[in-house]
């Protein structure tokens, strides 16, 4: 470790890939502020995987097997008619990067829950609270926060997701680019019909209906819709309620089963969209994750690149420090390093997210057709278009090694 003063990071945003990083940095001295908006943990959100170089990171991190025990229990996709009868399906991941269903595939509440628990004892953290102001001066960053605490320090990273605030403070425009897609997540009792696969209903004019098993006895259900009109996620609960009730009536399947559970069970209601910027950092203020470059759930690759951007910009920022380079030397190194990973995971397979949620039953006919076709094991062989369906990017990216992080926690 080197014997300068230990650099100061300010980390917004205790997600996914903000904790990972706060870890890190810790683990290699650097002396961490960890902000998050929301009062306590969030344990919000459904099935989030964890592909490919993630695994890699999880390894390095020793929490890869920790994981894998709080695996959904997912166990493939079956597309299902209006009866429920199976009509394709997709196999859950036969490694660490392909499916639908991914190998490690983990509600991400517990993800998050098991990052937040990693040690990082020189930390201080700051639930509750938020960034008002960030003013960039000659040494470091003064950060102002909603509290009326202020921290000094030389770097700040926003890891706050996809609607990120603080990112507005620095970076102007606005860089989030939406699919046309709206996705509610909502948690319904689980019943005896709900087995361990992933059935996806495709209730025709553009919306989808989808149940999944969960790990804590639940069963967790998803409302798809496509639509030209934006600002509904803006909506007061009561009001989207009667939005979904519209668009949903008379779905068929088991709709009326999931609409029921929106009165008195807590949702998320999300415009489907990506991130997209020229550049990931000004001066010294470096966004992270979702925050930079949200390729949206869709993709299947979002935590993956989070926690992979977490570990390289760890490594860059303490490989920098040892060798008395500035950190902004570090964050470019690190979106160098990222950017063609993250650009082949926000390059969704032609047609998302309308190809997956048909408008007329002839496009379902051909949806269905077309699964049983991709997922032969011939055409799987193939890899080409068929692999754009099935097959993230998420072994593209081979994790650099960085002897400045320590191997094993302090
Ligand atoms: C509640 C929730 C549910 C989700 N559910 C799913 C899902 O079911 N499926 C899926 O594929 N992806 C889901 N995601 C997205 C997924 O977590 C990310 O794509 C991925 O893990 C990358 O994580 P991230 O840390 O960059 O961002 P996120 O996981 O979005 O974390 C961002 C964190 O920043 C906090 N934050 C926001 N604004 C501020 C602020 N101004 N100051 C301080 N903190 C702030 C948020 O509360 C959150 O804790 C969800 C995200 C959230 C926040």
């Amino acid at each position: 470790m080197s014997s300068r003063p230990q650099p100061s990071v300010l980390v917004s945003g205790a997600g996914v890939a903000g904790p990972l990083l706060a870890h890190w940095l810790d683990r290699a001295g650097f002396t961490v502020t960890l902000v998050e908006r929301a009062a306590d943990r969030r344990e919000e959100g459904q099935n989030v995987d964890v592909r490919g170089a993630a695994r890699e990171v999880l390894r390095r991190t020793g929490i890869e097997q920790a994981a894998l025990v709080e695996h959904t229990t997912e166990e493939g996709t079956a597309f299902v008619d209006e009866h429920g009868r199976p009509r394709a399906a997709l196999p859950a991941a036969q490694g660490e990067s392909d499916g639908a269903t991914a190998e490690l595939e983990i509600l991400r509440g517990k993800l998050s829950g098991l990052l937040l628990d990693l040690p990082a004892e020189r930390t201080e953290r700051l639930f509750g609270d938020h960034v008002t102001a960030l003013d960039e001066h000659a040494d470091g960053v003064a950060v102002t926060l909603a509290s009326g605490q202020r921290r000094d320090v030389d770097l700040v990273v926003v890891a706050e997701g996809v609607g990120s605030r603080t990112r507005r403070l620095v970076f102007p425009g606005d860089p989030v680019r939406p699919l046309g897609m709206y996705c509610v997540y909502v948690t319904v009792p689980r019943t005896p019909q709900d087995d361990r696969s992933w059935r996806w209903y495709n209730a025709l004019e553009g919306r989808s209906v989808h149940l999944r098993p969960d790990n804590t006895g639940t069963t967790r259900a998803l409302l798809n819709f496509l639509s030209p009109t934006r600002g509904l996620a803006d909506l007061d609960p009561a009001a989207q309620v009667t939005v979904l009730r519209r668009v949903f009536r008379d779905a068929g399947w088991e709709t009326e089963r999931v609409l029921a559970a929106l009165d008195d069970t807590p949702f998320h209601f999300e415009d489907l969209a990506q991130v997209h910027l020229d550049r990931w950092s000004s001066g010294r203020v470096v966004l992270l994750g979702d925050a930079a470059h949200c390729a949206s759930p869709v993709s299947g690759m979002g935590t993956t690149l989070g926690l992979t951007g977490a570990y390289v910009l760890a490594g860059e920022l303490a490989t920098a420090h040892a060798h008395g380079r500035p950190l902004t030397d570090a964050t470019a190194t690190y979106e160098r390093r990222m950017r063609p990973f993250v650009t082949r995971a926000q390059d969704l397979p032609p047609g998302t997210p309308a190809i997956a949620n048909p408008r007329s039953a002839w496009h379902r006919q051909a949806l269905w057709t077309g699964l049983r076709v991709l997922t032969s094991p011939p055409v799987r062989a193939l890899g080409g278009l068929a692999g754009r369906f099935t097959r993230p990017p998420a072994d593209t990216f081979t994790v650099p090694d960085y002897p400045a992080l320590p191997t094993a926690a302090a």
